[in-house]
């Protein structure tokens, strides 16, 4: 089957593409997890290879971008999808976001090569079991902006028709810390378990990934509860496991992770 290769300028027009009726159409951002799943003489997990019919490169998109919206406590960050992973490490707006913990999220999603490639909306849409920019995203309330004008606060897209064109991280009020905290076989390997934490007067949230299928979220008022709180969601999760670790030892390091990604966030 051969493959159709299109490069829109507006976003109107890739969405038309995206849904062209019987025909797959994929978007391409960065690159970094699609392009080698196209490959038709390489074998790895989760190939689309012959099983798509277009593919929609986002890369002349008017969709890189990091802007702020009105004041703290009312306006928002809005971010282009197709924003590389290395702006947003460097940009001065998301370095002054809760203690900077999206601009070294980004930071810490890989390599060099990768973060000068990859996009957040690609992050948003590939994302594996735990990645700490998806985890810092859900910290902050963030949500996805499509193409059609929806939006989705579970940060979640199971449309594949459907373009993911900003992602909106509220700017949040007062005296706001993050933290964050992970464990993995490498310094430079995936985590097993990661967790993001946002503190403010009002309390104490943190996202934990790693642990089960869907991200477990805890809010408490006071950092003191929080070993209860998770212990609750954890009886609750359905567990995953891999080749990086059971998932006993999952749910074992979920409550010292997040104590970790707080004591982070409080120093
Ligand atoms: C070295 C390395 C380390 C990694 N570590 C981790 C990790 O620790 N945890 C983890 O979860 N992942 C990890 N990944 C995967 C990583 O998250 C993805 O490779 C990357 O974020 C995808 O971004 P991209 O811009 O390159 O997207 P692409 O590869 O271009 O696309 C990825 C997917 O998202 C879709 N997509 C892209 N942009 C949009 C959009 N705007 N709207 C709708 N759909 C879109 C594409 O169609 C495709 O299905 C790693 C990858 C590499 C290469």
């Amino acid at each position: 089957m051969s493959l159709q290769y299109n490069r829109p300028q507006t976003v109107a027009e890739a969405a038309e593409l995206l849904q062209q009726p019987g025909r797959r159409a994929v978007p391409l951002a960065g690159g970094t997890w699609l392009t080698p799943r196209l490959r038709t003489d390489v074998d790895i997990p989760g190939s689309l290879a012959g099983e798509v019919d277009v593919v929609v490169d986002l890369a002349d998109l008017p969709l890189s971008y990091v802007v702020s919206e009105g004041e703290a406590g009312s306006g928002a960050l809005r971010i282009g999808a197709t924003t590389r992973l290395s702006v947003i490490m460097d940009d001065p707006l998301c370095q002054a976001l809760a203690g900077g913990i999206l601009a070294e999220a980004a930071r810490r999603a890989g390599p060099l090569n990768l973060r000068n490639s990859a996009t957040i909306g690609g992050c948003v849409a590939a994302r594996g079991p735990v990645l700490e920019l998806t985890l810092v995203l859900a910290a902050l309330n963030g949500s996805v902006v499509f193409s059609d004008g929806s939006a989705d606060s579970t940060l979640r897209t199971s449309r594949s028709d459907l373009l993911i064109t900003e992602i909106v991280v509220p700017w949040p009020a007062g005296d706001v810390r993050g933290g964050l905290a992970r464990v993995a076989r490498t310094p430079a390997d995936q985590p097993i378990v990661a967790a993001a934490a946002v503190v403010n007067t009002s309390g104490v949230r943190v996202v934990l990934g790693g642990v089960a299928q869907q991200e477990l979220v805890v809010t408490v008022s006071s950092a003191v509860d929080l070993a209860e709180a998770v212990a609750v969601q954890l009886a609750a999760a359905q567990p995953i496991a891999d080749f990086r670790g059971s998932a006993e030892y999952r749910q074992a390091m979920a409550p010292i992770i997040a104590r970790r990604a707080v004591e982070a966030a409080l120093r």
